[in-house]
């Protein structure tokens, strides 16, 4: 039995209990995530938890024996009562979040409410899995309903290794920005390590989300933030593929296969199996197969189509209407397009059991997934699995996340109905040899990414994004590194010189936020206070900044870039050099001419620099500007005692000569006790630094950007496991 669990969180469980007669019945949940992740709950020996339906009738006793028959399988029930249900569930999360995510932004209501339901929903959940969780356990959690769960949880456990996947798309973010609750929501998700998405288009709207709602810049595969790193990864879900064609090879189902065709008299039959939602596409499906029978009178008595909609949030008003409509639609096209004999819509409101399911889809020439949007759509791979015969054509919405990976199917906008109808004709003409081609490329994509692969992938993202306890080795600085430290702690004084923003802390939206926290400070101050090391903290920042934020550490501060220097011990800061105070006021409108022009944008004075700040413009339009910015600097200022520096999202202005290169060769002058010199930094100001250094001194280039250092790290919390180890002495952790 191994300590290691996986807790998997989901609003539905992987059963259904409902209590017949006063007991408890369990039935396994259909749908994807339920067969996906069966294996993993039993083999981890975790937890499942979630809500396990409309339990609210049950009386006290009959509640028991619930939770005991669920937690005999190792799953933890939450229950909620009905009007926290109709609020948070229904409410919130189906009547909100779903159709947005959708696009479906008239589907949102006007009152719009639900959010502090939802809010308590996630809340309780957090309670719940807090309880539960034990110290290495890993925490998975799934999909919109709960997507206040990951920061919540990160909050109460801030060790944990959390990971979080979306079923349903992330929407572009245009759309995304409507919901007043926009910034909460991505709070809330960044609170896990991991984030996951069916699609990288999903993943590059969350991206540009939080760039626009909350102006967070993302690496290409994560975001740092103060406190942890959040990854983003691709993970398109698959199903359970060997399950669906070891089923359509059972005889009893290949038995029903004959039967359905049989009872089709001849006639080529189309398929369409969808849960009830306005996202599917039924109505413009219908409408399609309407117009196709209306321009071809001879398929009239050669088609059957088949739509099996499941039941789906009838509790939801839109989605009673909805059924209306669409059962509205198959009457007109039957009694206009049916005859004696025949009715060329075969329409059923009902779930069907999964052998009857692949009977279905075994006998579908052509199967028609034709959703507006869809975060994936199991059903089409479900239809690729069951073909054992290669026989059928997959008709597909571009707009469902498997179109995306399903390369063989007929792709269609769902929107555009003489196409659809257009693609029914189409594979209903196609020919064998590519039907077979097709569908043959379809199954092998479907059978090797399947649910288990998924699953798989996901975790071992996870576990590289917050690595096991026993795998925390890996947050050590790398060998060269620390072998480079153990030289110079060899020597009888050390000086560290550390830039601060990107080095010791993460860049923050606006400069005024990156404050240091009390890890940081604890850390410089026990470093600073260890005999022999001596810290210089060699910042482009004001020096009054410095102040409030590092003057109460024992350690010398470099403010401006230089320009300014506070000796440790010492309350008095000194200038480096003499300024000529009129070009300075000549040079700040041009700056704020461009902070006029470009919003978001903003200029910072200086006493020897004046500083164009960009990170919070538009991307493509901020950089357009630097350049020009730059270009008209380079101009105004040839033969004056100036000069541009360009650092991350940041044009700035300073007196020639002042640069962090004259702190490195401050630092260099020789002195009579033996000193090594260690220097962090992550920009172009601290290449000055580097090359200003005695070939001695260990260098170290934070983040990926091309450096001239003698050793890189990847970002502001390797510093600080380098500056532990320094700390410890070398006395590494084991
Ligand atoms: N399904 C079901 N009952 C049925 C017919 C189908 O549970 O009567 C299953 C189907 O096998 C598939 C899931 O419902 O696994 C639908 O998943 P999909 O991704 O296509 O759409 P969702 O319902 O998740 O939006």
């Amino acid at each position: 039995m191994t300590s290691e669990r996986l807790l998997i969180v989901s609003n539905r469980l992987p059963v259904t209990a409902t209590l017949v007669d006063g007991r408890v019945e369990m039935r396994p949940s259909s749908g994807g995530l339920a067969t996906g992740l069966t294996p993993w709950h039993e083999s981890s020996n975790g937890l499942w938890i979630g809500w396990p339906g409309d339990a609210h009738d049950a009386d006290p006793t009959e509640r028991a024996a619930l939770d005991e028959e669920l937690n005999a399988r190792r799953i933890v029930p939450l229950h909620f009562d009905v009007e926290a249900v109709q609020r948070h569930y229904h409410g919130f999360a189906n009547r909100v979040l779903w159709p947005l995510c959708h696009y479906l932004i008239d589907r949102v209501p006007v009152d719009a409410t639900g959010w502090e339901a939802y809010r308590q929903a996630n809340a309780a959940f957090a309670e719940v899995v807090a309880y539960h969780y034990r110290p290495g356990d890993t925490i998975w959690v799934h999909d919109y309903q709960l997507m206040l769960l990951p920061a919540m949880l990160r909050d109460r456990l801030p060790g944990a290794r959390i990971g979080f996947f979306l079923h349903v798309p992330f929407p572009s973010s245009e759309v995304f920005r409507i919901l007043p609750w926009r910034h909460e929501l991505l709070v809330g998700l960044l609170g896990a390590d991991l984030l996951g998405f069916h699609t990288f288009a999903y993943l590059r709207h969350f991206v540009a989300s939080l760039l626009h709602v909350d102006g967070i810049e993302t690496e290409i595969d994560r975001v740092r933030l103060k406190d942890h790193e959040v990854r983003l990864g691709v993970f398109p879900m698959g199903i359970d593929a060997p399950r669906f064609s070891a089923l359509a090879r059972e005889p009893d189902v290949i038995a029903d296969v004959a039967a359905i065709r049989q009872d089709a008299g001849g006639r080529r039959i189309v398929l369409g199996v969808d849960r009830l939602d306005y996202t599917k596409g039924i109505p413009r499906r219908l409408h399609a197969i309407e117009t196709l029978l209306a321009a071809e009178p001879a398929l009239r008595d050669q088609l059957r189509y088949i739509q099996v909609a499941v039941p789906s949030r009838g509790e939801v008003d839109s989605y009673r209407r909805f059924r209306t409509q669409v059962e509205e639609s198959v009457g007109r096209i039957n009694g206009q397009f049916g005859t004696l004999r025949s009715t060329p819509v075969h329409y059923v409101h009902q779930s069907v059991s999964e052998r009857q399911l692949v009977a279905l889809y075994g006998a579908a020439d052509v199967m028609l997934v034709t959703p507006l949007r869809d975060g994936m759509n199991l059903v089409s791979k479900e239809y690729v699995a069951s073909q054992t015969g290669d026989e059928g054509v997959l008709v597909l919405s571009e707009f469902a996340g498997a179109a995306a990976e399903l390369d063989g199917a007929v792709v269609v906008n769902p929107y555009d109905v003489e196409a659809v109808a257009g693609a029914i004709r189409r594979a209903l003409a196609m020919p064998e040899g590519e039907r077979r081609s097709r569908m043959q490329r379809l199954r092998k994509r479907v059978v090797e990414h399947d649910v288990h692969a998924w699953a798989a992938a996901f975790l071992t993202a996870l576990d590289e994004a917050r690595p096991p306890a026993s795998g925390r080795a890996a947050r050590r600085p790398p060998p060269s590194l620390t072998a480079a430290l153990d030289a110079a702690l060899a020597l009888p004084r050390l000086r560290v010189l550390l830039d601060y923003d990107g080095t010791l802390v993460p860049f923050a939206r606006s400069p005024g936020l990156a404050g240091p926290d009390e890890d940081l400070l604890t850390l410089l101050r026990d470093l600073a206070a260890r005999p022999g090391i001596e810290i210089d903290i060699v910042s482009g920042r004001p020096r009054d900044t410095m102040e409030v934020w590092l003057g109460e550490l024992p350690v010398a501060l470099w403010a401006e870039h230089g320009y300014w220097w506070r000796p440790r011990g010492s309350e008095s800061w000194k200038a480096a050099a003499h300024l000529d105070p009129t070009w300075m006021a000549r040079l700040t409108p041009i700056l704020e001419q461009f902070s006029r022009t470009t919003p978001g944008s903003f200029v910072e004075a200086k006493t020897a620099s004046v500083a164009w700040h960009y990170r919070r413009a538009s991307r493509d339009f901020g950089a357009r500007q630097a350049h020009e910015l730059r270009m008209l600097l380079g101009d105004a200022l040839s033969n004056q005692p100036f000069e541009v520096l360009e650092g991350k999202k940041v044009v700035e202005v300073r007196l020639r000569g002042v640069s962090k290169a004259a702190v490195g060769r401050h630092v260099s002058e020789p002195t009579e006790t033996p000193t090594a010199v260690v220097a962090f930094g992550d920009d172009r100001t601290d290449e000055d630094l580097f090359r200003a250094l005695p070939a001695s001194a260990v260098t170290v280039a934070v983040g990926h950007s091309r450096s001239q250092a003698t050793h890189g790290v990847a970002d502001h919390l390797a510093v600080r496991a380098a500056l532990r180890y320094l700390l410890d002495s070398g006395s590494p952790e084991q």
